[in-house]
């Protein structure tokens, strides 16, 4: 029986409680039973319910859950309770590893398919998949295009298909992965397993597109307000970044996103001199130093994290209080969701960007700089394929190294215009772009059995690293097999070094080919390679995407420069839901509320204050009041200089005269 047949009513569906292989105990009851049971929670969160009744009664579901919202649960919970397995796409490898080492740790069968893992680990999983060993497989987009996936897929008994940071579909969505197209094919496989989108950041018209590119069928939608009422949204035009930070700074839990890598390795050193806890995250680091910093913010010993926008999607982490955007982001949908780090755990947090005329210049340029001339597109093509030397009508339909700023260098081009071309070119299909992905070394044998025993005479080193490569590895005659060198090391007693030159000549002398491995960016052609002038491109396409890039300038810069209007409100508005009512504690929220006459308190408090010799820092000065009127703070003295009744010079104010 499968879920397809529940087709009805939620209740009809609940009566296929599964008894699972790996717990011989009755039937599993409700949903609620489910959560308590597993997750030990009592009672589930705004909307949860009905996004699981939903599923439960065989229905296209389309939930739109802000960040903290619980959307995990909303498909581990049906997973469990329905017969079969549920199959979750979800865009980064971080992100499935982790919800993997939970379920298991909390007794579900679950797990996921990486790029990196050695082929026959990946055909294992896959057998246990289609046995029926696991409730949930989380698996890249990309691996749903692999061939032997597609094979092992028609096998699955799937349950259900839930496609996490859903808006990744969708061309208006701000996070578009042209791999996510690929999952409507598994609904051609299994067209009666109903599909579960979740997302936490969707416009009416990215929710539409979700649903039409996942072909779903009269969908239900469920939306709970992307309020937060707990976050505290503030903006301040600053000329002078660096001290609002260090004033904004204590030691409770922050994210400080800046936009470039080098800003964000000065301002950790910064921060790390002046004394906050600080550390560093942006793609430029290995992988090594990107978990150490990772996990050392989790764990509490950085408080501090300073990253570009890199870092954070499928963080779970309850008790940050501050988000701190250094540069202004470049549009709404990603300001809530990094400003939505903040305050997991529901207490109150801060949410401040501060902004400066360039960051309006460098949004306003934005349209023009990622969406170069046609012309530009096809030279970029060009030199990619030149870069990777794929000749024309090859299709490699591989991963290749790819170095953006080697490849920026020999090619004469400025990273800040060949990347966003990149990234067009990838929209358009040609390729993938991946960040630092850890690919082991693979080996593939393509001399014969002959000639490899001719070896053992003229090169008794090569044939003693062929033989045990042989053994160790089936089928490295006829595909690529990954090979931990420092494996084979272990099991040949040899060195490592040794391993890894010999294979090196074995792969000068043609007799095997020999991929290193790579943990930085990648890039996967998967198209067939044509001329450049003869290159298809969707200029239309392009167009229309321009166009929503400047509305979506337009309306970042509106929310910048907005002092009038409850910031939440215009935030909600923007995700198109209706609001009626201010939040009551944003920045323009405060500053209507604070009558005039405090502000006319806060100059004769001031001038009581201030030492009548000598400076005193600015820093100091806002030091002596609440965090939330330091811009009032701040605009106060600013008019007492106007008046000519202070000094302010270099972060420091005093009077004149
Ligand atoms: P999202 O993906 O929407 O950001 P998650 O699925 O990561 O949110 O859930 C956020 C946190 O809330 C997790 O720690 C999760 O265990 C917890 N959570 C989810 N549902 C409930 C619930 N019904 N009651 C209490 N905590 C919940």
């Amino acid at each position: 029986m499968t879920i397809n047949d529940s087709k009805g009513s939620p209740q009809a569906a609940l009566c296929y409680f599964c008894v699972l292989p790996f717990q011989n105990s009755q039937p599993l009851s409700a949903p609620t039973e489910i959560l308590k049971k597993y997750w030990g929670y009592s009672s589930f969160r705004p909307q949860q319910a009905e996004i699981i009744d939903s599923i439960l009664a065989g229905q296209d579901t389309l939930a739109l859950l802000p960040t903290g919202g619980g959307k995990s649960v909303c498909y581990q919970v049906p997973a469990m309770v329905m017969k079969g397995m549920c199959l979750v796409v979800s865009p980064l490898i971080a992100l499935m590893k982790d919800q993997v080492e939970r379920l298991n740790d909390i007794g579900i069968p679950a797990t996921c398919l990486v790029s990196g893992m050695h082929y026959n680990d990946v055909v294992r999983t896959l057998q246990e998949a289609a046995n029926g060993s696991y409730k949930l497989l989380y698996v890249s987009p990309e691996r749903l295009k692999s061939e032997l996936f597609r094979d092992y897929l028609v096998e699955f008994d799937l349950s259900l298909l839930a496609v996490d940071e859903a808006h990744c579909i969708s061309q208006w969505g701000h996070d578009f992965r042209p791999a996510y197209l690929e999952i409507a094919a598994v609904r051609e496989v299994h067209p009666r397993v109903p599909v579960l989108a979740l997302t936490a950041s969707a416009t009416a018209r990215v929710g539409d597109d979700i649903a039409a590119s996942l072909k779903m069928k009269q969908p239900a939608m469920f939306r709970s307000s992307f309020a937060r009422p707990n976050i505290f949204y503030r903006v301040l035009h600053t000329d002078d970044k660096t001290n609002v930070l260090l004033r904004n700074i204590g030691d409770e839990c922050s994210i400080v996103y800046c936009r470039s890598r080098i800003l964000t390795e000065k301002l950790g050193q910064y921060l790390t001199h002046e004394g906050a806890g600080a550390t560093v995250y942006h793609a430029g680091l290995t992988r090594e130093r990107r978990e150490e910093a990772q996990a050392a913010w989790m764990d509490d010993k950085s408080p501090v994290m300073v990253a570009t926008t890199a870092f954070g999607m499928g963080i779970d982490k309850a008790g940050v209080r501050k988000v701190i955007h250094y540069d202004a982001p470049e549009h709404l949908e990603a300001y809530y969701q990094e400003a939505g780090r903040a305050g997991r755990d529901g207490k109150p947090s801060d949410a401040l960007t501060m902004y400066y005329g360039g960051d309006i210049a460098r949004l306003q340029a934005s349209t023009e700089l990622q969406y170069p001339p046609e012309s530009y597109l096809r030279q970029v093509y060009q030199a990619v394929a030149d870069y990777l030397q794929v000749p024309i009508t090859a299709s490699p339909d591989r991963y290749f190294p790819f170095d953006l700023h080697e490849f920026c260098n020999r090619f004469r081009l400025r990273p800040a215009e060949a990347m966003p071309a990149l990234k067009l070119l990838e929209r358009q299909g040609l390729w993938t772009l991946t960040e630092s992905v850890y690919h082991p070394a693979t080996v593939q044998f393509i001399a014969d059995r002959r000639t490899l025993d001719s070896l053992s005479l003229s090169h008794p080193q090569l044939a003693y690293l062929t033989v045990g490569l042989l053994r160790m590895y089936n089928g490295i005659f006829h595909y690529p097999v990954s090979v931990r060198e420092a494996a084979v090391a272990r099991q040949l007693r040899m060195n490592k070094d040794e391993v890894v030159t010999l294979l090196g000549r074995l792969h000068d002398m043609e007799l095997l080919l020999y991929n290193r491995p790579t943990d930085g960016p990648q890039l996967f052609f998967h198209h067939y390679r044509v001329d450049s002038r003869f290159l298809h491109i969707n200029m239309k396409r392009i167009n229309e995407l321009k166009l929503h890039h400047q509305q979506r300038v337009d309306a970042m810069v509106r929310f910048l420069e907005n002092e009038t209007e409850c910031r939440e409100r215009l935030l909600l508005q923007y995700f198109d839901e209706q609001v009626t009512t201010n939040c009551g504690h944003c920045d323009v929220c405060a500053a209507k509320t604070t009558p005039r006459q405090s502000a006319n308190k806060l100059k004769t408090d001031l001038q009581t204050r201030l030492p009548p010799a000598g400076r005193v820092s600015l820093f100091e000065v806002c030091g002596w009041y609440p965090p939330t009127i330091t811009d009032t703070v701040i605009n106060t003295l600013r008019l007492m200089a106007d008046e000519g009744v202070v000094r302010i010079q270099q972060g420091f104010v005093e009077w004149v005269g």
